[in-house]
């Protein structure tokens, strides 16, 4: 973690985790997709989130229907991914995220993941999850949790000894990277991941959305986001499936990463209501992007 960019040793770095994904991965790029369900005013306040209740910055927040999550769900199958996410807001109804999932995975094609990426959860909740056809779920600590943010961090946790205990596939993430986020507190990440028995592994750079208190610490650039996504894809080692970067980022595409996200509805990165008009991916923005990076991507 302490290579200087540019120097030889990134170089290296970067080839030795790019050999280790082309090889693992058989050369495949993935794209998922996912769809933002609301844009209520979140009241866990992450201090990186345009959602966050107190920054004020969506309004008095809005739900898509159930027949506009299976439009763009259907939108999203259509283009061909490989992955599909449901996200919500922390405060969103279980039950009825539980609704919408059933009928979500009535139309998805046999075979394709479902993954849900909402708030904390219990045991007993994830079974729930894998019972209407979610085969994974996306939950990290976020750095500094229960710092930038007001969720306890043993409540994150928690869930993610959930997920495992329901064997529900872990999607984890170095997220959302700083500028002022030391090279210990990212390999914890790392690690946490390995611990929670991680499938799909991703980092993630912090997008400054105006307005949210953590905007003014900046950014780090795709170059360094390149540096923790080799690192991380290193540490995690074989048994993973695939390694996102997000936003997407060339770089990180030829230092180990082989997996992006196209994105609709809401984007806790963005203040538009539908981030597909905003810094949004389409399916094909990111198909092209895993091609320019020497990425074959087959729709099966
Ligand atoms: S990141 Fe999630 S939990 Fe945090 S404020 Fe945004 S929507 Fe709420």
């Amino acid at each position: 973690m302490d290579i200087e960019l540019g120097s030889e040793d990134m170089y290296l770095l970067m080839s030795c985790a790019n050999s280790l994904s082309r090889k693992e991965f058989r050369n495949r790029g993935l794209i998922f997709a996912q769809v933002g369900l609301d844009s209520n005013p979140c009241s866990k306040n992450c201090g990186f989130c345009s959602l966050g209740a107190r920054h004020g910055l969506m309004g008095p927040g809005h739900e898509l229907s159930e027949a506009e999550v299976m439009e763009k769900v259907e939108a999203f199958v259509s283009a061909g991914i490989h992955d599909l996410f449901l996200m919500t807001t922390a405060d969103y109804d279980f039950d009825k995220f539980l609704r919408i999932g059933e009928k979500v995975r009535k139309m998805l094609p046999d075979g394709m993941r479902m993954v849900a990426n909402t708030g904390d959860f219990g045991p007993g909740e994830a079974r729930r999850l894998a019972d209407v056809g979610f085969t994974g779920a996306y939950h990290i600590r976020r750095l500094r949790e229960g710092v930038d943010t007001e969720i306890p961090p043993e409540d994150r946790e928690a869930t993610l000894a959930a997920i495992n205990e329901a064997n529900l596939e872990l999607y984890y993430c170095v997220e959302p990277i700083g500028p002022e986020h030391t090279a210990d507190e990212l390999i914890a990440e790392m690690f946490r991941a390995k611990k929670y028995n991680v499938s799909v592994m991703a980092a993630m750079r912090r997008i400054p959305v105006p307005g949210t208190p953590l905007a003014e610490n900046g950014q780090i650039s795709e170059f360094e986001l390149a540096k923790v996504t080799a690192v991380a894809r290193l540490v995690v080692g074989k048994n993973m499936r695939a390694m996102g970067v997000h936003e997407p980022s060339l770089i990180s595409l030829i230092a180990g990463a082989n997996q992006i996200y196209a994105e609709t509805g809401v984007n806790p990165r963005d203040t538009k209501e539908d981030t597909s008009l905003g810094r949004g991916f389409s399916v094909e923005d990111a198909s092209t992007m895993l091609w320019e990076a020497g990425w074959e991507v087959v729709i099966e």
